[in-house]
């Protein structure tokens, strides 16, 4: 089938499980109860996500509260108490972070039973998301290893043995997300792609980066105003992502002002065209979706086109992120109906 859909990763919590419209919800339930009903949380997205024809499902991040301290909590070497303010995605907005302060290891698998859980549950392709080594770097504060691009390649190593687990758990896809790629073009090319490949070594499954402008929230918003008309920062990474081991890049193309002209620059990747704003609770129409992977394909084969978020719909409500997963679906089938294809 041609023009697979998927989703970049993240979904809203139920409000029986976390806050709710919040990018660091707290759980409403602890100890067993809580990991029930993750699972649960996890089975409902899995649905609407067949339902709506999504063809590469995701847990939709159900099992943890945020995409970097998700896997952090389970790795030693980071001293949690000791907070560090740090001006994220190049002082973007400052969190206080908690400090890397010795050796990194993974005190056991993160999500490896989570992945198993979800491929008892679905037939459709299974992706599961890993934040990226240089995105991990931004969101942590480091006293240990002196260089960042140290520091990224020992999470690097981590993620390796994580993701080589979450592949023998049944996920087809794994994906890295790297919000950060956008923001240090320079380090990318030093040292954010090798570290990027040391995490996806030697896996077998399909492998994905996502490289998007962020989740809709204030501080992202304010930050796009300051970008100008056009929006080239994939210019400056993506010739050497081309030449990366990933095999498909992850983008945010609805509603952005990035020219969809980049995307011819990943000439030898497939490319997940984010086709849903996740900025905006208006629901797309499936024309809209249409129309933006119409755009796409001028400048890349169908074959190589996944209709997809343009980041994770997490903060949404419940009721506009199911609207958005049906446009999805909706969008991919038009196009096929509309270049007659299928
Ligand atoms: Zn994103």
């Amino acid at each position: 089938m041609l023009f697979r859909p998927t989703v970049a990763g993240s979904l809203p919590k139920p409000g029986w499980l976390a806050e709710t419209e919040k990018l660091w919800p707290k759980w409403r339930l602890e100890g067993e109860a809580l990991d029930r009903a993750k699972r649960d949380a996890a089975l409902i997205w899995i649905k609407e996500q067949e339902d709506a024809g999504i063809e590469i499902v995701s847990d939709g991040e159900q099992f943890r509260t945020h995409f970097v301290h998700g896997f952090l909590e389970h790795v030693d070497g980071i001293d949690w108490d000791l907070k560090t303010p740090m001006g994220i995605r190049n002082n973007r907005y400052t969190v206080e972070v908690p400090t890397v302060t010795g050796k990194l290891s993974r005190k056991r698998p993160v999500h490896r039973d989570e992945a198993a859980f979800c491929r008892a549950h679905t037939r459709k392709g299974l992706k599961f998301t890993l934040p990226g080594p240089m995105t991990i770097c931004d969101t942590i504060a480091d006293a240990h290893y002196g260089k960042r691009a140290d520091m990224a390649m020992a999470f690097a190593e981590l993620l390796n043995d994580e993701a080589k687990e979450l592949e023998a758990a049944g996920c087809d896809t794994i994906q890295f997300d790297e919000p950060a790629f956008n923001v240090f073009m320079d380090e990318v090319g030093e040292w954010g792609i090798a570290a990027l490949e040391r995490a996806a070594e030697g896996l077998k499954c399909t492998t994905a980066v996502h490289i998007c402008y962020g989740y809709g929230i204030e501080a992202n918003i304010k930050w796009k105003e300051t970008l100008g008309s056009e929006w080239r920062q994939y210019e400056a990474i993506f010739p050497a992502l081309n030449e990366s081991r990933i095999d498909q890049v992850s983008l945010e193309c609805a509603n952005s002002r990035v020219p969809i002209s980049l995307i011819g620059l990943l000439s030898k990747k497939d490319l997940l065209i984010g086709a849903i704003d996740v900025a905006s609770t208006t629901v797309e129409t499936a024309q809209d979706v249409a129309n933006v992977l119409k755009a796409a394909t001028e400048f890349a084969d169908p074959e190589r086109i996944y209709p997809c978020t343009n980041c994770g719909l997490a903060p949404l409500t419940r009721d506009v992120a199911s609207a958005k997963l049906r446009a999805l679906g909706a969008g991919a089938d038009l196009i096929r109906t509309e270049l007659g294809r299928s």
